[in-house]
């Protein structure tokens, strides 16, 4: 799936090694989707890794499948 929001991404579902939580990534422009509480909330990399205290690293995270 090409990311909604830079139409050159593309996003994948990924696992977060230390918190085993899916989450979907664009790999170009960063932009992150995640689920809370039934509802798809919208962020980007850099600030969900830090909301979590973690480095923003592609070495966090692992894929799983292209969406
Ligand atoms: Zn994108």
């Amino acid at each position: 799936m090409v990311c909604e929001f830079c139409q050159q991404g593309i996003v994948y579902k990924v696992e977060v090694n230390i918190t085993q939580e899916i989450i979907e990534i664009c790999d170009e422009c960063d932009t992150v989707w995640f689920q809370e509480r039934e509802c798809i909330k919208i962020t980007n990399f850099n600030q969900y890794m830090s909301n979590k205290k973690l480095a923003s690293r592609w070495s966090e995270i692992t894929i799983l499948e292209e969406q």
